[in-house]
């Protein structure tokens, strides 16, 4: 009994230290891939339903790697926000977002994500003046979409980072809205230019009342506070009319496109591509 309860704890012993070599070799994967140029832009359409057309696209991260393909920013943007690396990593994907998003008709507005860890820095905000400088992408064509984690524990740091990113111009979002603890006290707190309505609550309006109810009151909270808003993960015409009948101006989702590379998003946009 004794020598397998020593077995078993060798055992155990060896998948942690395999588990951990994985997770190393991973961390060194993600600095690699920065300076080999593995990371690639997609970009997803925003539509605007009064308009109908599309007034903006939010930049997603890709990772396309040598041996595994593409991966998912669910899969590396936590780790490298754990490893420091995201600072870095969000500077490269603002200026690269920007520099692509100057081509694009003035109307078009370029979302960008900005991770907690990005707030840490202190350089955030001269580095958003410098992508913007560089690239020529004028500060009111450009939103910052943060998650409610930024504004958590009062962060007074945080928050005067915000306002001095609000007074360059751009525009800031609420990313996610209704899947945090608090999301309505954030309203309060600071004057987000956009709310962006989680997909889980999208996903399930034509089918569940309660979804539907809750985006009706969401809409009708962004309207009274003149605040725009957004429905994210809209997969079908159905959802797309539900929310359109509620008075919802802008959506994003599947329906209208999958993220997709600059270069199909350049011609969906009717402009020439850049090389
Ligand atoms: P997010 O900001 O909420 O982005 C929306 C996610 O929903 C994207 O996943 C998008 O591909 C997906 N999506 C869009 N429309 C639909 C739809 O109709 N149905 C479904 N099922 N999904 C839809 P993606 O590209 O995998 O990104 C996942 C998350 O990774 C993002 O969520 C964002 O939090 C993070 N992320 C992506 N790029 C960046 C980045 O450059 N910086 C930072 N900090 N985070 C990023
Ligand atoms: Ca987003
Ligand atoms: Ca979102
Ligand atoms: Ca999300």
């Amino acid at each position: 009994a004794k020598a397998d309860g020593r077995g078993a704890f060798h055992f155990f012993e060896r998948a942690m230290d395999e588990e951990l070599q994985a997770r190393r070799a991973l961390e060194l994967d993600l600095r690699r891939a920065l300076t080999a140029g593995e990371f690639q832009l997609y970009y997803q359409p925003l539509y605007h339903l009064g308009d109908d057309r599309v007034t903006g696209c939010e930049a997603l991260l890709r990772w396309n790697h040598p041996d595994r393909g593409m991966v998912s920013p669910a899969d590396f943007i936590p780790i490298a926000e754990e490893i420091g690396l995201i600072v870095q990593l969000g500077e490269w994907v603002l200026r690269q977002a920007c520099a692509e998003a100057a081509t694009w008709p003035d109307h078009v507005r370029l979302a960008v994500n900005l991770s907690p860890a990005q707030f840490r820095d202190r350089a955030l905000v001269s580095t958003v003046v410098s992508a913007l400088a560089v690239s020529g992408l004028p500060a009111q064509r450009l939103e910052l979409e943060i998650t409610e984690s930024v504004l958590l524990q009062d962060n007074v740091a945080n928050m005067s980072m915000l306002h001095d990113l609000k007074a360059l111009g751009v525009r800031i979002s609420m990313d996610d809205f209704g899947t945090g603890y608090s999301s309505l006290s954030y309203l309060r707190s600071f004057p987000f230019d956009k709310i962006k309505i989680d997909q889980t609550f999208v996903r399930d309006i034509l089918e569940d009342s309660d979804a539907m109810a809750i985006i009706k009151a969401v809409l009708d909270l962004g309207s009274s506070l003149g605040i725009v808003t957004t429905a994210e993960g809209v997969e079908t015409v159905e959802q797309l009319n539900a929310l359109r009948d509620q008075g919802c101006a802008e959506i994003q989702g599947y329906f209208i496109s999958r993220p997709a590379p600059a270069s199909e998003i350049a011609r969906l946009l009717g402009v020439e591509a850049r090389d």
